[in-house]
């Protein structure tokens, strides 16, 4: 029998609408609303797609969006003081800077820079390290693995007692994920593998899965035959595998492909996210959230 299919689209706008709707209430009531700032050092293009799409989705949800597209070529310094300026603003809850930045600019010195208390994104070490913690300590749980998880509860699968392997170990996807399920506590409480590359038996630890999360960017990497059947299977990995002209504009866009060979694993596994539609809708839904959740809590 055919998988269910993980439907990150509806998932999302399910959640994109409960936000929207506290959002016009706590304008009604306090005056206030969700203040998220979008840095974006350059034109990279996959960065220029996802910042639009942020911006778009913040906009649409009534937030105060406020975007600072910067020159490639602006000091670390500059970027340093531009991040603290939006520290000290007030109306401004949330900060993001798209990664990567260009190779002038340190990476990390930029994000430890980012008040832990705006991080939505969750990366900052202290957000890190709450998460790690976890309970009443997580403030902002990363945005990928937080969709991952709200898509596995939302969608009814068992997280509790469950046997899950994760394949990646990467700071954004693969450690965080693993950190959340294990945890003590409502949509956790699962037993978790990490398998990595140099992991001796990827497809015997795959196929001990009840819920199997792929986060290893290599396409097609999963085979139909380490799933168990019944297996929950989340895919994240978003591969561009070529170009193709889109019908509806005419515009050439990518073909993108996930992790798992899903065409195959769907007749195996009970439930499956496709890609895309699957986690990548889930992450933007969760920046909104966390950037929510701080301005409620300022
Ligand atoms: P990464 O390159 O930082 O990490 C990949 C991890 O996979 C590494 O830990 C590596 O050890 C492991 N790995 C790679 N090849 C492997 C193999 N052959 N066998 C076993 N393990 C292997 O990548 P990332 O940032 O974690 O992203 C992973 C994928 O998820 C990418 O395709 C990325 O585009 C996608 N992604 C999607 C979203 C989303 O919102 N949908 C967000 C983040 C990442």
């Amino acid at each position: 029998m055919s998988a269910q299919i993980i439907d990150g689209r509806a998932v999302s706008k399910t959640i994109l609408d409960e936000i929207r709707s506290d959002v016009a209430t706590m304008r009604d009531k306090t005056g206030t609303v969700p203040g998220l700032v979008t840095i974006l050092v350059g034109e990279n293009p996959a960065s220029v797609s996802y910042v639009t799409l942020k911006v778009r989705t913040a906009l649409d949800l009534g937030f105060n969006e406020v975007q600072e597209n910067v020159d490639p070529g602006i000091s670390e310094a500059d970027l340093l003081a531009l991040v603290e300026r939006y520290n000290r603003d007030e109306s401004i809850h949330g900060i993001l800077v798209q990664l990567p930045l260009p190779d002038h600019i340190d990476e990390k010195k930029v994000i430890y820079a980012i008040d832990p208390d705006k991080d939505v994104d969750g990366f900052h070490p202290v957000n890190v390290g709450r998460l790690m913690i976890g309970g009443d300590e997580v403030l902002f749980p990363p945005c990928t693995p937080a969709g991952i998880q709200e898509l596995i509860v939302r969608s009814g699968v068992e997280i509790e007692g469950a046997e899950v392997v994760v394949v990646g170990r990467s700071n954004i996807v693969g450690k965080p994920i693993a950190n959340m399920l294990l945890q003590k506590g409502p949509g956790a409480n699962a037993t978790v593998t990490v398998v990595h590359t140099r992991t001796r038996d990827l497809a015997s630890h795959c196929r001990r899965a009840d819920i199997l999360i792929v986060a290893a960017g290599v396409p097609g990497l999963v085979k139909p035959e380490w799933i168990k059947p019944g297996a929950c299977v989340i895919d994240v990995g978003v591969n561009r595998v070529g170009e193709k002209v889109s019908r509806k504009t005419g515009k050439k866009i990518a073909i993108l492909r996930g992790d798992v060979d899903f065409d195959a694993a769907k007749e195996i596994a009970g439930s499956i996210t496709p890609v895309p539609g699957g986690v990548g809708p889930m992450t933007i839904a969760m920046l909104m959230k966390n950037t929510l959740a701080s301005c409620r809590r300022s």
